[in-house]
């Protein structure tokens, strides 16, 4: 195993205890950029997730009996011992992704973040009385923690869709078994330890990564105590793991794929909005559920759009995302890598410009090339799927009608992106996007005070800010006479 790796656990956490997969099965995990395998680690098997189960079990009630200052302060403590750990957990992140190091550490910085929002939030568990309308009653209505939770989790942001997660199962008291993608699990494995010392109790947080994801998690949700199933991943596999929520009706939590547009108005400000479509376009390599999938822009100001944003994207040094000066590290497989190659190549066939990249560079390592398109057809397979790579697709429109048409003209509602600067353009336009997010002259919209989430197929429910909380409580309402 390769030298530069930092030292992290490799085994399933179950119970505070590390352990092998009972059936002694390993997941290579590959490093992107040199596609060699930097780690072996453990394997669940449908027995090990009970096992993960029957600790959170256990642990369960004196974690739920804690109060939420206790729970708080566990996550506030894992908050800063993450950012005192900042550069060890953003190298094991690279390593296993393929995302540059600059990259990762935004990454950790914002994951750390759920803890710290969320140790504020867990004593914000806010219940409240009203009189009956009709009787003399009183109406009691307060939170309990749910029950246990399942939270899988994707590879494009490997410690921030779990701390996104835990944060708020933890302070809601709520016990989880993680679930991390089989392409990165060794970032999440590496936070089990620094949860541990910030005082978690054993069985609270369980960790188990497996190659058989849809037996083990569909095995889970067979058992009555799991209540809540928080995924973040593709829209097909939410879609499975809604039904088999369905059999024991377990709370589901879904944040599924995207397919964000990034207008620009003809009186934006041309330079704010090409900064603003480089982040949503390339942070995370445009491996990122809110990473902008078409940009629309008015056609009186396409052109200098399209060569100012070109010209950005043609100077973005690409490499090994440990190098310093990477800015565009390696995609994750080789199998993402075909998918943003075929989305590209269609699209040419289909009559686009190719304006820079599009071309796979010799060598080893995943890597792709930041690649601009314009004059895309509608009828272009980028247009209606999730590109997840370093590919700016852009379209023209001429009035605001075709540019709402078109940017609403998808299944995926969860990010778009707005420049103008008339605000009063702005907010009405921002009105009558069907998306549950709208960055209005950002191009970032992640926040883990913000609600986060989608509408159609892009999810069900939020994540982050006070909503966060609640998708992992159960209401109770008692009826009262005093
Ligand atoms: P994926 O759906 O293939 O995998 C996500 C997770 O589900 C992984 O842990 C995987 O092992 C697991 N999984 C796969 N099949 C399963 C099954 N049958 N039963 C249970 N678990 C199963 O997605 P991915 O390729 O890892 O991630 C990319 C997708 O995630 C994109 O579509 C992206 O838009 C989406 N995403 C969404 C958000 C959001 O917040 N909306 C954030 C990040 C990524």
């Amino acid at each position: 195993m390769p030298q530069d790796l930092p030292d992290v656990p490799t085994q399933l956490s179950i119970g505070g205890v590390w352990r092998d997969g009972s059936a002694g099965e390993t997941i290579d995990v590959i490093d992107p950029a040199t596609e060699a395998v930097i780690a072996r680690v453990a394997s669940a098997s449908v027995g090990d997730g009970h096992a993960a189960l029957d600790a959170a079990d256990a642990a369960f009630a004196d974690w739920a009996a804690r109060t939420p200052r206790d729970r708080g302060e566990v996550l506030r403590k894992a908050f800063t011992l993450m950012i005192d750990d900042r550069e060890r957990l953003a190298r094991i992140m690279t390593l296993e992704n393929g995302k540059a190091l600059s990259d990762s550490r935004v990454e950790i910085t914002y994951a750390a973040e759920f803890f710290r929002w969320y140790a504020e939030e867990a004593v914000r568990n806010i219940g409240e009385v009203m009189h009956s309308p009709t009787t003399d009653a009183r109406i009691l209505v307060h939170h309990k923690p749910a029950g246990i939770a399942v939270l899988v989790t994707p590879w494009n942001f490997p410690t921030a869709m779990g701390t996104r997660k835990i944060g708020p199962a933890l302070a809601a008291g709520c016990p989880v078994i993680v679930k991390p993608a089989s392409e990165t699990p060794l970032s999440m494995l590496a936070l089990m330890p620094i949860l541990e010392e910030a005082g978690l109790p054993p069985g609270v947080v369980n960790v188990i990564p497996t190659r058989h994801p849809g037996p083990v998690v569909d095995s889970l949700l067979d058992d009555m105590r799991v209540r809540v199933l928080s995924f973040t991943g593709s829209t097909g596999v939410g879609r499975t793991l809604l039904k088999a929520a369905a059999r024991n009706i377990v709370n589901p939590s879904m944040e599924l794929g995207g397919n964000a547009p990034f207008i620009v108005c003809h009186d934006a400000d041309i330079d704010a909005a090409v900064d603003g479509a480089m982040l949503a376009k390339m942070r995370n390599i445009g491996e990122a559920c809110t990473a902008a999938n078409r940009i629309l822009v008015d056609a009186r100001v396409h052109d200098a759009f399209a060569n100012k944003l070109t010209d950005r994207m043609a100077a973005l040094a690409m490499g090994n995302g440990l190098d310093k000066g990477v800015a565009v590290g390696a995609l994750v497989s080789s199998r993402a890598r075909e998918t943003v190659h075929a989305f590209v190549t269609d699209a040419l066939a289909k009559g686009a410009t190719l304006r820079t990249g599009g071309t796979i560079p010799p060598g080893s390592g995943f890597f792709y090339p930041p690649t601009v398109l314009t004059d895309v057809p509608d009828t272009a397979d980028c247009i209606h799927g999730e590109i997840f790579g370093p590919v700016a697709v852009l379209q023209s429109f001429a009035d605001e009608d075709e540019a709402i048409a078109k940017a609403n003209a998808t299944d995926q509602g969860l990010t778009a992106y707005l420049y103008t600067q008339d605000l009063k353009r702005g907010l009405t336009l921002s009105e009558r996007l069907a998306f549950g997010m709208v960055g209005l002259n950002r191009g970032i919209v992640s926040d883990p005070a913000a609600p986060f989430g989608g509408v159609k197929q892009s999810g069900i429910g939020r994540e982050g800010g006070h909503e966060g909380l609640m998708e992992f409580l159960e209401t109770q309402y008692i009826a009262v006479s005093w």
